[in-house]
């Protein structure tokens, strides 16, 4: 009789498959131009990210388990794809991420996880594996936790007092997109609920001045599902007043194979370079939700941002920039927070009157001279390509 010896991987073997599928996590907002070209930010298991504060650091991002009990459509570790399942145990995936970091490999770690067999054994483990990094190995550095949808609150407690971010992936921004995204998915009390209660233990922690993360963040499956860019901007906005959201992160959405949305065609990746860019006019730029433009199918243009749609729109003169208030300048397409702030200090030194002046502001100066006046003349016109 033929006997299957069923081998158990070793650490190395984990780490390959379980860094693989943790890939599908975003850590960093892609410039438009890295979108466009495909070009990532990923060498094998390390992956850049920006810490509080703008730091550079370089993560490794890894799941905990890659075996899950539910079947989401778009997920290459959904249970119902047939691959090999593997599980770090907290001592080794602890053990392993501190020979990295000793190594000078990694400065933080990203941790995410399938989910089995319910949420809360899962963020067990997460939160063993991190207590082990903080309490036995001393490590003091960048972490990164996904809070598991369902978890209980002193999980999601837990986790707030161990890591410097939290995170947890709605996907979709409401209930009837997630039926047809992650159908056991539950939006309103299991995943919402969950980064409310992150949202409040942070704020809580801030006002009696201890340790606690400091950022929270969500992510989304970009176009897999019909919903249009207005159903996602309503839901981050709302997640920007309620739940101080640091980060929304868009993937747009590409097939697995073998997974039920096999045969549908990836999302192009130029619709998430305008929904990061819809972000930033919320988040940095005093706009509302009711500016953005967007048609009658509630989409936003992919020929040009939405700051230079909406300036087409509604800036009709143009604005004297020895004048503008900081609010004027951010409305100006190519003018930034940063740069809003230079030229704000810079004109109390000297008026400003030449387009040069504001391009070494970093004013990108081919989407900001149709708008402006520099001590009462138009500039010169350059039109920019993004
Ligand atoms: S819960 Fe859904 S998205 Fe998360 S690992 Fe499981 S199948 Fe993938």
């Amino acid at each position: 009789m033929a006997t299957t010896i069923i081998m158990e991987p070793d650490i190395q073997q984990k780490l390959a498959i379980l860094s693989e599928e943790a890939a599908e996590d975003v850590t960093e907002v892609p410039a438009t131009q890295s979108i466009q070209q495909g070009i990532g930010h990923a060498t094998g298991f390390v992956y850049n990210a920006t810490q509080e504060g703008g730091a550079k650091t370089r993560l490794f991002k890894v799941l905990q388990t890659n075996a899950c009990r539910y079947a989401c459509k778009y997920c290459f570790t959904s249970c119902a794809i047939r691959r090999q399942r593997t599980t770090f145990k907290p001592d080794e995936l602890a053990t392993t991420f501190v020979s990295l970091n000793q190594q000078k490999r990694v400065d933080g770690l990203f941790l995410s996880s399938g989910i089995v067999p319910d949420a809360n054994t899962t963020m067990e483990k997460m939160l063993a594996t991190v207590e082990r990094l903080r309490l036995r190995e001393g490590y003091t550095g960048y972490i990164h936790l996904k809070l598991i949808p369902g978890a209980s609150f002193e999980y999601v407690e837990r986790a707030v007092e161990l890591a410097d971010r939290v995170s947890l992936n709605l996907e979709a921004p409401n209930q009837a997109r997630l039926d047809d995204l992650a159908p056991d998915k539950e939006f309103a009390s299991s995943m919402w609920g969950r980064l409310a209660w992150a949202a409040e233990l942070m704020r809580r922690a801030r006002q009696e001045g201890r340790r606690a993360a400091r950022s929270l963040t969500t992510q989304f499956v970009v176009g897999a599902v019909g919903e249009s860019d207005r159903e996602l901007l309503d839901t981050v906005d709302r997640a920007h007043r309620e739940l101080d959201l640091r980060r929304a992160y868009f993937s747009a959405f590409h097939p697995i194979a073998r997974s039920p949305f096999s045969d549908m065609p990836a999302e192009d990746p130029i619709r998430a370079a305008r929904l990061y860019q819809a972000d930033f006019m919320l988040r940095d730029y005093g706009f509302s939700a009711a500016d953005l433009p967007f048609d009658a199918g509630g989409l936003l243009p992919r020929d040009r941002t939405p700051k230079q749609a909406w300036a087409e729109m509604h800036l009709h003169e143009p604005i004297e920039i020895n004048r503008a208030s900081r609010q004027q300048l951010l409305r100006i397409p190519g003018i930034g927070p940063k740069s809003a702030d230079r030229i704000l200090a810079a004109r109390r030194e000297s008026r400003l009157s030449d387009i040069s002046h504001l391009r070494a502001l970093g004013v990108t100066t081919g989407w900001a001279a149709p708008y402006v006046l520099l001590d009462g003349r138009r500039a010169a016109v350059q039109l920019g390509l993004w």
